[in-house]
């Protein structure tokens, strides 16, 4: 199991190994988006949903 922080609110979040990718280098991107996700959240004040579903590796920059 994996476990993002959000740096705003300190909200965890716990990512089970299906949503995480098997690939190191795109795990990373992973998380990396997550944590900008938290971000938006914060800044369009809303609150951080219970599921996040992440997009799809093409998708992530
Ligand atoms: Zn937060």
């Amino acid at each position: 199991m994996n476990v993002v922080v959000c740096s705003q609110c300190g909200q965890r979040f716990t990512l089970s190994h299906d949503v995480i990718s098997q690939d190191a280098a795109l795990a990373e991107r992973q998380m990396a988006w997550l944590l900008d996700h938290f971000v938006w959240d914060h800044i369009q004040e809303n609150k951080h949903k219970a599921v996040i579903t992440l997009p799809a590796s093409a998708e992530m920059k």
